[in-house]
């Protein structure tokens, strides 16, 4: 039977309906003063000793949304003790008990949704219509791995052989697992992570990202008041290298869960590596390089739409996003004139607003370095489109979204994670140069394709290594339990987030052989 057939995807909410929009609306500017605080959570309680740090709103840099405590030393000692400490309990509660806490932690963020959209539209700078999918998608994490948790979880019976003993198979959580989350989605990938870890068992130490760890604290209470033990789950705010480094480096930590960048993922791999006791598991969904294949046969209007939601939405900070656009030059004029008329077009601007298309970047840090590679790549070749920048975007972090032409994608030294679209140009006989170019990158998370010839598209989906495949659509916003994402090579290790196989790198097992 189809296994996917007991469980329903959150619905959101449909804003196109009038009293929907309005009344949403209402709740979302009730937040919009409203001051938020975080800290470390360890044990269940705030600790408010570390260093203080304001937080302000990306789109308006004086607009402060709240302050966080980050973790000191102490903390994070704290924190790691108590969570190894609640493991033998935790993880021999039933798997029923767990998955009905995730799904009660599920039901108090859609309860809470107003405020955790608002959140991440002031603190990550998120579209309203990327906080709507952020609950969704976390609210599904839950829900779908407490399904999946309930299956992993039953008792199999006896397995049949000629030993004439009773032979058992088990599986059991590992131990505590660190979850290192990214700030593109500080709620969706920071609950996902947390939500298979617990199901299965484990303890959590969580280290959100530094720029969200509002979004997480609040994250943190719900699943505390949906009866999440106070001893499973710590939270340490903090930077990478003070509080990641000290996670990697612990042998109580038997895991590490993490959503970022391919450079910070090697390096967790090597701590884990050199540090004393077991062999920790890594788990890692990093960064891409997407392309989209738009051949002769494709319609231009479809391609154009689903380029532009591919390349800007969340301002283009998903590791989902399409980097590199390749059309057929047979093709090419007539998509790239609707490209630039669509650029036009383009909204960039305050994201509390619901007709704002491209909200800022994540900060200033982001907001320099992509505005040097477009200088750089700019000055060297053609722009192609352009969207205006109106005047309130300068007390922000944001960055202009731009279309440039480039003649290869390994001319890009490295992933550029905002608005920044590069097309190249290729000619039908060169399809097999660009598919190992594409490849050449090492990277292999998503990629779009656009053609009406089918055979065609299951060619290049077939000889493109990447995680994800999107035919005839945009590339970003995969749908947990339906479309498992994640990348291979640079990209990730796998197994795929909101897929079927996810929870097995959360466990262990154990074979019990009786001579009874
Ligand atoms: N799952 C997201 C998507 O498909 C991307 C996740 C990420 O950016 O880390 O758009």
């Amino acid at each position: 039977g189809n296994i996917y057939l007991n469980r329903e995807n959150s619905r959101g909410l449909n804003l196109n309906i009038g009293s929907q929009y309005q009344s949403f609306m209402e709740k979302v500017t009730s937040f919009k003063d409203h001051q938020w605080h975080a800290g470390p959570v360890v044990n269940g309680e705030t600790l408010t000793t570390g260093q203080v740090n304001k937080v302000v709103s990306p789109q308006d840099l004086s607009h402060q949304v709240g302050h966080v405590y980050w973790a000191d030393e102490q903390g994070i000692e704290k924190a790691i003790a108590t969570a190894h400490g609640a493991f033998p309990n935790w993880s021999r509660t039933s798997v029923e008990m767990r998955a009905s806490a995730l799904e009660e932690f599920a039901d108090l963020l859609e309860e809470h949704r107003h405020e955790l959209i608002t959140l991440c539209t002031l603190e990550a700078g998120k579209l309203l219509q990327d906080g709507i999918d952020e609950v969704r998608e976390a609210v599904d994490f839950c829900r779908y791995y407490a399904v999946e948790a309930r299956k992993l979880f039953a008792y199999e019976g006896p397995l049949m052989g000629p030993t004439g003993e009773l032979n058992e198979l088990f599986v059991q959580a590992r131990g505590v697992f660190a979850c290192v989350s990214p700030w593109n989605f500080p709620l969706a990938i920071f609950t996902g992570q947390i939500a298979a870890a617990l199901v299965t068992g484990n303890t959590v130490v969580a280290k959100p990202a530094e720029q969200t760890s509002l979004v997480a604290y609040r994250a943190v209470q719900l699943m505390l008041e949906a009866g999440i033990p106070g001893d499973v789950i710590q939270l340490l705010p903090g930077t990478g290298a003070e509080v990641g480094g000290k996670l990697s480096s612990d042998e109580r930590i038997c895991g590490i869960c993490f959503t970022g960048s391919t450079m910070t993922a090697k390096a967790i791999n090597r701590d884990l590596a050199e540090r004393k006791g077991a062999i920790a598991t890594l788990i890692a969904e990093t960064g891409g390089q997407n392309a989209m294949i738009v051949d002769s046969t494709a319609l231009p209007e479809q391609v154009v739409t689903d380029v532009i939601h591919s390349a800007f939405t969340s301002a283009g900070q998903r590791c989902s996003a399409l980097r590199v656009l390749y059309l057929q030059e047979d093709n090419a004029e007539r998509v790239l004139e609707l490209l630039e008329g669509a650029m036009q077009e383009l909204t960039v601007g305050d994201p509390i607003h619901y007709q704002t298309d491209v909200g800022p970047v994540i900060d200033e840090k982001a907001e320099k370095e992509l505005n040097e590679h477009i200088a750089s790549i700019s000055e060297k070749n053609n722009v192609l489109g352009k969207s205006p920048m109106p005047q309130a975007t300068q007390k922000g972090s944001f960055v202009q979204p731009i279309a440039v032409e480039i003649s290869n994608i390994n001319e890009l030294d490295k992933e550029h994670f905002g608005p920044v679209l590069h097309v190249v140009k290729y000619k039908a006989e060169d399809l097999n140069q660009v598919i190992n170019d594409i490849n050449g990158t090492g990277f292999g998370l998503t990629l779009g394709i656009h053609s009406r010839n089918e055979s065609m598209a299951a060619y290049i989906a077939d000889m493109v290594n990447v995680g994800n495949v999107y035919i005839n659509r945009n590339q970003i916003g995969a749908v947990v339990g339906v479309q498992p994402f994640g990348g291979q090579g640079r990209s990730g290790t796998g197994p795929k987030a909101g897929g079927p196989h996810y929870l097995y790198r959360f466990i262990t097992e154990k074979t019990r052989t009786n001579n009874i």
